[in-house]
């Protein structure tokens, strides 16, 4: 049966975050022939619908107050439950980013909904919907189906292609006032520490060191590298640990989950807790001068040698391009 499926626009920074279009397209599939109505929650968030609707979506609505500037869980509760009401939705889509990961749990607790988290597949459609997920830190993949109420996922960044973006869509937009009230917290400002380059959970390549970079300078190498290839540097637990970097950029189980096109690892052993965040990555090169070191075993290339004389010799090739 065709559903109706409500999904979530995340605009940060100015821009709408990529994982929107995925939920899009995921939004789509579990409607089978049904509607997608995008959502968006801010302050001032009308400039986004179009790209929704050339994302696939088949309306948009949007909520805006003051308020909603700033993302609180109780403020962007408040502004969803009552799109929830209004819509009914047979289906709701988040992306699995920080914000969705905060906020979803708060929302499928309000409907009295499950909540399928991380999913990095979705195979079937409507009543069919099948929800692939990592478990046990990316080890084993369980498939979800819900046969009663509403289905609720969060779909992991960079993993349901979207569909491609055809400005000729058309749509409606409509907005829902909602007065946002008794706010336990209203953030006044948000002071963000400067960051270089490509989101790194969005980023399609990630250049990643470990200790085996051994200082904060040996990382330049690796940003030379990312900056090349239009990617992202990341980090081991082991390289933060070290204050080789900061800790915003490390990879893993209690880092950030990336999925790039192109993820290479330079002096990372590969424990099980850093796999978590990575493995599913499509082409992985893991760059070690330990032949038995536990990377190679999921890497797709592998090259047993020194970081330091491997990275310069890869800049060297691409640059030639
Ligand atoms: P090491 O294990 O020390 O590996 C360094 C590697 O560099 C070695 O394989 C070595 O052969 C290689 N090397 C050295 N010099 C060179 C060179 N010149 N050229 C090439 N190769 C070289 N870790 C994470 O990464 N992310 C997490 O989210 C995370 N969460 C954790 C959560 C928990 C609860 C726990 C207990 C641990 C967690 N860890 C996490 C830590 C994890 O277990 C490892 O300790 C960590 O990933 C090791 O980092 P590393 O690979 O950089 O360092």
């Amino acid at each position: 049966m065709s559903k109706k499926v409500l999904v979530l626009g995340e605009v940060r920074e100015g821009s709408l975050r990529n994982v929107s279009f995925e939920a899009i397209a995921a939004g789509l599939q579990i409607a089978d022939g049904g509607e997608v109505v995008g959502l968006l929650v801010g302050d001032a968030v009308a400039d986004f619908t179009q790209e929704l609707i050339a994302y696939g979506a088949s309306r948009v609505i949007t909520v805006e107050h003051p308020h909603l500037k700033n993302y609180t869980s109780d403020g962007y509760s408040q502004a969803i439950l009552a799109v929830v009401e209004q819509e009914n939705p047979e289906a709701i889509v988040f992306g699995h980013t920080s914000l969705g990961k905060d906020l979803s749990p708060k929302i499928a607790s309000r409907l009295q909904s499950g909540l399928i988290s991380d999913v990095t597949e979705i195979q079937g459609a409507g009543d069919d919907t099948v929800f692939v997920r990592p478990i046990y830190s990316g080890k084993a993949f369980e498939k979800v189906k819900i046969k009663d109420g509403i289905i609720f996922a969060t779909i992991r960044p960079n993993n349901i292609p979207p569909l491609v973006k055809d400005d000729s869509r058309t749509g409606e937009v409509s907005s829902v006032s909602v007065d946002i009230t008794n706010l336990r917290t209203i953030i006044k400002e948000v002071v963000r520490k400067s960051t270089e380059g490509v989101d790194l959970s969005e980023a399609k390549v990630v250049v990643a060191g470990g200790r085996g970079v051994k200082s904060g300078e040996g990382f330049e190498p690796l940003k030379e590298l990312a900056n090349l290839l239009g990617g992202a540097v990341g980090a081991s637990r082991g390289a933060c640990d070290a204050e080789y970097c900061d800790y915003s950029l490390q990879i893993g189980q209690t880092g950030k989950v990336v999925t790039p096109d192109l993820y290479i690892a330079a002096g990372i052993s590969g424990a099980i807790q850093h796999l978590a965040g990575m493995s599913n990555s499509k082409v992985i090169v893991a760059i070690n001068k330990d032949p038995e070191a536990n990377i190679f075993k999921v890497a797709d290339y592998g090259i047993v040698g020194d970081l330091f004389e491997v990275v310069p010799m890869l800049i060297e090739e691409f640059k030639a391009l």
